[in-house]
């Protein structure tokens, strides 16, 4: 059986560029491929939104990303894989928690199977809600972990 599906895309808020490596592990990731996607859609000339003006694919992993995002639903079975990318991260290192089941399990928090949050696994700096959060959400979280590093008050 594969692992889960990743990918590293470059955002860029407010003058500072952050590499963002995103752990696609079930529906919300579409959310944030959607994100990405529409950076395409916006260099075409197809579409000019806020989350297409940030958002730019690497050909990287995690080594080279600052920030970690977690987008579905995090198994048991599979926190072997999150930790190994956890590890893998370069320093600093922040954990975005995208959507209810990387938050809290979700729609199925009370299943034997599933992660009750992926901060049971590694320290999460933002929680982005929602099922899914729409691909602005994403933006919104990373431009609030942005501030969080900054010092500047939410
Ligand atoms: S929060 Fe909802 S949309 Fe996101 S992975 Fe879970 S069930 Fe899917």
């Amino acid at each position: 059986m594969s692992g889960p599906r990743a990918r590293t895309d470059e955002v860029e808020l407010g003058g500072t560029r952050w590499r963002v490596h995103d752990l696609a592990l079930a529906c919300c990731a579409l959310e944030y491929a959607a994100a990405s996607v529409r950076l395409q859609s916006a260099r075409a000339g197809a579409d000019d939104s806020d989350v297409a003006r940030h958002f730019d694919l690497l050909p990287a992993g995690p080594e080279q990303a600052d920030v970690l995002v977690v987008s579905g639903t995090v198994t048991d079975a599979m926190a072997p894989a999150v930790l190994a990318v956890w590890d893998r991260l370069g320093r600093p290192r922040y954990v975005l928690s995208f959507g209810s089941c990387a938050n809290s399990g979700g729609p199925y928090w009370d299943s034997y199977c599933v992660t009750k949050g992926v901060d049971q696994l590694v320290p999460v700096d933002v929680y982005v809600p929602g099922c899914p959060p729409r691909p602005e959400a994403l933006l919104a979280g990373l431009a609030q972990l942005r501030r969080q590093v900054a010092g500047v008050p939410a």
